[in-house]
């Protein structure tokens, strides 16, 4: 960990620092900074940062790398702070770089079917945008109201579309990034496929993502959304199988159990079922007779293998209310216990019955909550360990649980992370899924381009 600067290099550099970006594009209030000691990993406390920069263009970017390059001056790329693995976190005080400003949706090219977007737009606002002109854009984090584009990037976001339609990688075409000692890339796929793909899921840590070419696809004309009720979670998690071997690919298939059902319906009141194990929400598109055709087809396979009921969303808003149960579950789960380690593992599809049933022995072996929800088309399940940090017990427990869950993953061929990254929280967890000579090379590559290590040190590799 690095040392925290002291009282007079930390005066400097914000000194320095305000006359590259403006010295109100630069926080230094204890209490502002504080808010960047965090982000949505619940159970991740790091420290504020020495100064928070918010600069405005790839031109201040640059020249704050630059500074921070030439002083060895450890930087955090920040997007929104809605990452799942402390990715933006500080550890020692470093800098951190705001890039929420960077924000104007450059263009939307309809005949070419690309929007360019600065890496602050937001992953919503984006989709919003391009859909009066019959355009989609598919990843869809259940967080997009509020994740950044850059963040998605860095992360390589995926969410409940991924089954049908791709994470983030698939969608990015080209990417303005900026490198540590300043120099400014613009990297093309057609171009430079391979060096494009190593920054998208980096991180933060290789380059600072500062505008984003995506590609987007002609909306679904059709949609249909179901809610399938099981009374047991097995028959549930078994169908997600059945479904796909049936050669119906759904735009998605969201898993949720009880606790998910519970938190959810009592904090939003959208009518869900409060009697049974699971509910699997699937959403099939198309073209009208498809989408009906597959919608038909699910519904059959659903209560062939175990579902009480299915119901199809009749208007739009009843979708909606679907997806706004799905959408709602971390923010619900503060009712069953304040503090929470979210996993986010990935386990090949025939697996997912014999995962869910891990997951719930392992709660009850260490005696604490856990939630089991997530993308379950594609296997990325999302078991939330849920406990109160100010029971040290319950926590020492909890973090065990958590170990277990990852073991068992790992066990049935799965991997750490589907979707949230590595960052902090699943460092430790890299020779699971890595081996030596891979993480030797993954080293080489970092030390390329950020010789000192000052690129958001401590997440993901360090
Ligand atoms: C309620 C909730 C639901 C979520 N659901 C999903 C989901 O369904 N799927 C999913 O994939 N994720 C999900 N997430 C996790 C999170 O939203 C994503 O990881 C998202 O991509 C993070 O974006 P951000 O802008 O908040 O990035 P931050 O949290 O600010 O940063 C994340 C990482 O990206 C780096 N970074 C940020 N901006 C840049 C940039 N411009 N250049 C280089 N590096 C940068 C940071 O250094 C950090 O390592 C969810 C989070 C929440 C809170």
């Amino acid at each position: 960990m690095t040392a925290a600067p002291s009282p007079s290099a930390t005066a400097a550099a914000r000194r320095d620092l305000g006359r590259l970006v403006g010295s109100e594009r630069v926080i230094t209030e204890p209490a502002a900074l504080f808010g960047y000691s965090y982000d949505s990993t619940t159970v991740l406390r790091g420290t504020p940062p020495l100064a928070v920069v918010q600069p405005a263009e790839t031109r201040q970017v640059a020249a704050v790398l630059r500074y921070a390059n030439t002083h060895d001056l450890p930087v955090i790329p920040r997007g929104s702070g809605t990452g799942l693995s402390g990715g933006c976190v500080p550890l020692a005080h470093e800098l951190v770089l705001d890039l929420s400003r960077i924000n104007r949706l450059r263009a939307v090219e309809t005949t070419r079917r690309r929007a360019i977007a600065e890496p602050g737009v937001l992953t919503g606002d984006l989709l919003t945008a391009v859909t009066p002109a019959g355009l989609f854009y598919p990843p869809d984090p259940s967080s997009l109201k509020v994740s950044s584009l850059g963040g998605n990037v860095a992360e390589n976001a995926g969410g409940p579309r991924g089954l049908k339609y791709g994470v983030t990688q698939d969608y990015v075409q080209a990417l303005e990034v900026v490198l540590l000692d300043g120099e400014v890339l613009s990297l093309r796929r057609e171009e430079d496929g391979d060096v494009l793909a190593l920054f998208i899921g980096s991180e933060g840590t290789l380059g600072v993502v500062t505008l984003v070419e995506v590609r987007l696809i002609p909306t679904p004309p059709a949609r249909r959304a179901l809610l399938a009720v099981f009374p047991e979670l097995a028959a549930a998690t078994r169908t997600v199988s059945i479904i796909l071997r049936e050669g119906i690919t759904p735009a998605l298939i969201e898993l949720m159990d009880d606790i998910a059902i519970h938190c959810v319906e009592a904090y939003r009141g959208l009518g869900l079922p409060l009697d049974v194990e699971a509910i699997l929400l699937i959403e099939t598109d198309g073209d009208e007779r498809a989408a009906d055709r597959d919608a038909a087809r699910v519904r059959d396979l659903c209560m062939a293998a175990g579902a009480r009921e299915v119901r199809l969303a009749a208007t739009a808003d009843e979708a909606e209310a679907l997806w706004t149960a799905r959408r709602s579950i971390t923010g619900a789960l503060g009712r069953v216990r304040p503090d929470k380690i979210g996993e986010d593992i990935c386990v090949p599809r025939p697996a997912i019955p014999t995962m869910a049933r891990r997951v719930k022995e392992i709660g009850r072996e260490y005696d604490v909550p856990v939630v089991l929800f997530g993308h379950a088309g594609d296997g990325n399940l999302h078991p939330n360990v849920l406990f109160s940090s100010l029971d040290a017990d319950e926590r020492q427990r909890g973090e065990a649980a958590a170990d277990a869950i990852i073991a068992a993953a790992t066990e049935l061929g799965g991997v750490i992370s589907g979707e949230h990254g590595v960052g902090i929280m699943k460092r430790k967890f890299m020779p699971l899924n890595v081996d030596p000579a891979t993480m030797a090379l993954m080293h080489t590559f970092k030390r390329a381009v950020d010789p000192k290590g000052l690129l958001n040190p401590g997440k993901l590799l360090a």
